[in-house]
């Protein structure tokens, strides 16, 4: 059970029709170890960060079973910073502004006491990035997960052609899959892209839940229906720390048990957008997993007496 997570760690500014936050902490691999470190640690972490960037943060994840080796701390420069707008229905929404900072030119170096990993998740961050900690890993990883955005799909679509070949599983929202194929359609959308290099496509729908493919199968899962949504930003990444989580914690890369992974990632988001930030997965124990992953269970359990 060994996992390495690839991802940005930032400096957020969130507004919703209901409130704006002062800038707070996120990022991908922010997001992706608070969730993933449920299910597995070490998480070892592969990132950036500037002087600015909070030590109590790291301590906290560090505390949480996150290695560190692998993030830089550059003291001088400004951590990435992203903020966004979300629109009522708390699905979609607009980048305001990206500031790479120290993400414009980041070389990542993976340490040597994380060449053994069998697991990588590769966060949301440039593709050249996630290609370079790929090429650095000496053993191929059991299996590699991919996410991305549409800011790389318009800024580096070329580099994000290679990382795709490499990879085993991708993970983006329905509006990027559409982006990516071309198609509107999201069955449409899920074989062009499958013919891209992944064995495997998570389409993740915000509330109305996630779709899984692989070859000509499909698998779709549920969102929790919740009252209040406060803040969605690290959605995606809390479920992609969940999927890769419970597969490296059960060493199963199959269809069967992905299909299971899909629901603990949807569990986990559903936690994330309870608060702003990371605040809800800092305070998450087990026990809550435990009981909203049975909710989930409960949510799609039906029986059905076929006429004749
Ligand atoms: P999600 O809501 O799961 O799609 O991810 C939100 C997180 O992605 C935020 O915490 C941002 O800091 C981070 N993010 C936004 N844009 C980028 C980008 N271009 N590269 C890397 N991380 C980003």
């Amino acid at each position: 059970m060994s996992l390495i997570v690839v991802g940005s760690m930032a400096f957020d500014q969130i507004e919703t029709p209901f409130g704006k936050s002062d800038r707070i902490v996120g990022g991908a691999a922010t997001y992706i170890a608070w969730s993933a470190s449920h299910f597995v640690t070490p998480v070892r972490q592969v990132s950036v960060v500037g002087g600015d960037f909070p030590q109590s943060e790291l301590d906290a994840l560090a505390a949480r079973g996150v290695d560190l080796d692998g993030v830089q701390v550059m003291k001088d420069r400004k951590s990435f910073f992203w903020s966004g707008r979300y629109h009522m229905d708390m699905n979609s929404r607009d980048t305001l502004e990206t500031q790479l900072n120290v993400l414009g030119d980041f070389n990542p170096v993976v340490p040597d006491s994380y060449q053994d990993s069998e697991f990588l998740m590769l966060g949301n961050l440039a593709p050249a990035v996630q290609l370079s900690v790929i090429r650095q890993l000496r053993r191929k990883p059991k299996l590699t997960v991919l996410d991305t955005m549409n800011f790389w799909m318009e800024s580096a679509m070329p580099d994000l052609e290679k990382v795709l070949r490499e990879v085993d599983v991708l993970l983006i929202n329905d509006s990027e899959a559409r982006q990516l194929s071309a198609q509107y359609s999201l069955v449409r959308a899920a074989r062009e892209i499958l013919k891209m290099g992944p064995r495997y496509l998570v389409i993740k729908k915000g509330e109305h839940g996630a779709l899984l493919f692989h070859e000509n199968h499909v698998f779709v899962a549920p969102a929790l229906p919740l009252e209040d949504v406060f803040d969605p930003t690290g959605a995606g990444d809390t479920f992609a720390g969940g999927f890769i989580g419970f597969i490296a914690r059960s060493r199963n890369t199959s269809f069967e048990n992905m299909k299971s992974a899909v629901i603990v990632g949807s569990a986990m988001a559903s936690f994330c957008v309870e608060k702003f930030g990371t605040l809800r997965m800092q305070e998450l124990d087990r026990a809550e997993v435990d009981s909203r992953i049975r909710q989930f269970i409960d949510l799609v359990n039906f029986d059905i007496d076929l006429l004749g």
